[in-house]
């Protein structure tokens, strides 16, 4: 009998769990493999992590009957607008995942995304031609000194690997990064330019220390830091120009361009990032918050304004550092 893990946000959304949603997931998240070959410092899925095989960020992932799932997914087409599949690399992870995306397929017609770690290009396009139609190369960790350290490998390699793929697959590739690594501000901008500019979407996520992780001790970033970041990954995302001026420490201080201050007021500023309709509810943040990554446009972006804007002026947004 053939399974897979399934976070319990998306057996709920399918009927498979009886649990409350206070925000329902519009992807469906499916995991593939368990305990990975890899030791990213972070990840309660590593080599060395003491944590448990249940989790992914601070999400549980209960095993679930394949046959089950993929009968609820056909039956449900409307539920959900997209498929995750994401994958840690233990034994066979890629022919597991071509299966199940196949297998998916034959009685599903929504477009599937793959997170997964590759560093050989023949492997993105097989999950292409298999019928993923996005694929997440997640680089984490934004900063060559840090790398090695946490995620482990070679940083440039990974970016350029990251760029080579889309390169091949223009307007495909997602990658994911973590917020709080130890990287400063610029160094989040010079990536995340060097990504939109390639036609790469970058998911941002809050570093969440989980129990049993090399870095279960460290802490999230400040709030009022991570929404800094989210706004100008915003204004990438759409193609905004605009300008930047960063203080002695490479802390984002404002950002400027014609009518700025009005594109600050749009909600899905603090919306999850990624591919289109990735909610990814509450992988970094407990349901009472405080909320990184909102998964639907916030009501009270005011409020959400206020706690990380000095002020705007003249197309120009000052930040509280
Ligand atoms: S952004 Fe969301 S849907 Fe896309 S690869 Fe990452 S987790 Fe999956």
């Amino acid at each position: 009998m053939k399974e897979i893990r399934v976070s319990i946000g998306s057996l709920g959304v399918l009927g498979l769990r009886n649990i409350k949603l206070p925000a329902p997931p519009t992807t469906l998240y499916l995991m593939v493999g368990e305990k990975c070959m890899y030791n990213c410092a972070y990840c309660p899925q590593s080599r060395s992590s003491h944590g448990s095989t249940e989790y992914l960020s601070r999400v549980i992932w209960p095993k679930t009957e394949w046959s089950k799932l993929k009968e609820a997914v056909k039956n449900a087409p409307e539920l959900v607008k997209r498929i995750c599949f994401q994958v840690v690399n233990s034994p066979h992870f890629l022919e597991d995942t071509l299966f199940f995306i196949r297998d998916i397929k034959s009685v599903s017609a929504l477009p599937i995304s793959v997170s997964i770690r590759l560093s050989n290009i023949n492997d993105v396009d097989a999950l292409f031609s298999s019928g993923a139609n996005r694929i997440g190369l997640a680089l984490d960790v934004a900063t060559e000194k840090t790398f090695a350290e946490y995620r482990g490998g070679n940083f440039s390699d990974t970016v350029n690997f990251i760029l080579k793929a889309g390169k091949k697959h223009p307007r495909s590739i997602t990658t994911h990064i973590i917020v709080g690594m130890g990287e400063s501000d610029r160094e989040l901008h010079d990536l995340m330019k060097l990504f939109f500019e390639n036609t790469i979407t970058v998911g941002l996520f809050a570093f969440t220390p989980i129990k049993g992780t090399r870095m279960e001790n460290k802490k999230p970033p400040e709030l009022k830091r991570y929404r800094r970041i989210q706004f100008m990954r915003y204004l990438f995302s759409v193609g905004k120009e605009f300008d930047v001026e960063f203080n002695g420490e490479g802390a984002l201080s404002s950002v400027s361009g014609e009518n700025i201050g009005e594109m600050l007021k749009n909600p899905y500023v603090f919306t999850t990032s990624g591919c289109p309709h990735c909610n990814r509810p509450y992988y970094n943040e407990e349901p009472m918050g405080p909320m990184f990554n909102y998964p639907f446009p916030p009501q009270n972006a005011e409020r959400i304004i206020n706690e990380f804007v000095q002020y705007v002026s003249n197309d120009r947004v000052v930040f509280k550092i």
